[in-house]
């Protein structure tokens, strides 16, 4: 099944009681058994629920994975990927990570005896020193948020294989429509399902998906013990958007290729961050490992200070000053101030991350309409 195909179709039956085309909204908490433990497969619905469970194979198909797992956030997802280590263990994450995994790892695992190594992965090859027998996880994100860098898989899940360690990649920014970790040998793939997956702006989700069995039998445990599962309302929600996943991204697409390409010819602007373009550090990679670039961009203004900045984002007709990404609607974030505010100031210069820094989530309206109000907010 082609991707197109299986986004309608995958997981995906006639409810067996009514024939209903669309999964049903499964809203309850528990289920008759006819005698104890005679049951259809369902008696609690943070173990199981049937909504939730198409959804989860529906993600399964996408990512080229067996098995799905739903939760109630993105973090939620990654919070229960963590709960498999032990005391002692070590983490390899990539240092340009969405702020609130680099909340969690710091400020609630490292309590917990886990040590966390952030580096800088744009040469996969750095991830070998950190590499010792406690190493078990390698964490990535690509294209990375906001600097949009792009980190190879392939290359981290050679070093990751050769090693024994399980490689996650958080692939909410680039949706299984533009690539697929698993087929270029990651363990676990993690979405924010929130944002392009869900992709209206409604829901918030995360999810994993996984291969192998035994993993997947570990992280449901977690799952059902831990307890961080969403309702069958959100399921249903995200299962509706999932059905255009591939045009919006296509859309996406497009109008992000028009943006950065209208952006790096204008004289206000300084630098475009777009792993599009040929002069991008990981360009090759990037073509590589991803169908196309996505709608996300990040750029600065060669006025560098943040009331310039501040004045550009507060004119936007179309572009919404909001945080998050990947609906259907335009939206424009500054991230020293708002997504990226708890990462210090010294820090976020080291990456580029400047407060002229505007970052861009193209969405799905008509290009023209986006570049005029680029146009006029600019000046
Ligand atoms: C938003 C986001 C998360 C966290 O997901 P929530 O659904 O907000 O909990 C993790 N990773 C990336 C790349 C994100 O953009």
């Amino acid at each position: 099944m082609k991707f197109g195909t299986k986004t309608i179709h995958a997981g995906i039956e006639p409810d067996p009681s009514t024939g209903a085309i669309m999964t049903p909204i499964y809203q309850t908490s528990t289920y008759v058994q006819a005698s104890p433990g005679d049951h259809k497969g369902f008696e609690y619905s943070r173990t199981h629920n049937p909504t939730r469970d198409a959804l989860q194979k529906n993600l399964a198909a996408l990512e080229n994975g067996k098995h799905g797992l739903c939760f109630a956030s993105g973090l939620a997802a990654i919070d229960a990927v963590v709960k498999l280590l032990n005391p002692g263990d070590e983490v390899i994450a990539a240092n340009d990570l969405y702020g609130g995994t680099y909340r969690l790892f710091t400020k609630i695992f490292s309590k917990y005896g886990l040590k966390f190594h952030f580096i800088d992965m744009e040469d996969i090859s750095n991830i070998k020193n950190y590499i010792n027998e406690s190493t078990k996880l390698i964490w990535l994100e690509t294209p990375t948020n906001p600097m949009m860098n792009v980190i190879d898989i392939r290359g981290a899940s050679q070093i990751a294989k050769e090693k024994g360690i399980m490689l996650g990649v958080d692939n909410t920014f680039a949706t299984p429509y533009l690539q697929t970790p698993m087929d270029m040998g990651a363990d676990l793939v993690m979405h924010s399902v929130t944002k392009y997956l869900g992709g209206h702006s409604d829901v918030v989700m995360g999810a994993l998906i996984v291969n192998d069995d035994k993993l997947a039998e570990d992280l449901a445990f977690v799952q059902n013990s831990s307890g961080g599962t969403p309702g069958p309302q959100d399921a249903f929600l995200v299962l509706r958007g999932i059905k255009t996943l591939h045009l919006r991204m296509q859309r996406h697409s497009e109008n992000g290729r028009a943006i950065a390409e209208y952006l790096i010819k204008h004289s206000k602007v300084d630098k475009v961050y777009w792993p599009g373009f040929e002069t991008h550090a990981n360009h090759d990679i990037a073509k590589q490992q991803m169908k196309d670039f996505g709608g996300m961009i990040s750029f600065t203004l060669k006025v560098g200070h943040q009331d310039e900045a501040f004045k550009v984002m507060e004119s936007f007709q179309y572009f919404s000053l909001a945080e998050s990404l990947g609906g259907v609607e335009s939206l424009v974030n500054h991230p020293a101030s708002m997504t990226h505010a708890s990462i210090p100031y010294e820090e976020r210069q080291k990456i580029g991350l400047l407060d002229s820094l505007i970052r861009l989530s193209v969405g799905i309206e008509d290009a023209e309409d986006l570049i005029k109000d680029l146009e006029q907010a600019i000046g």
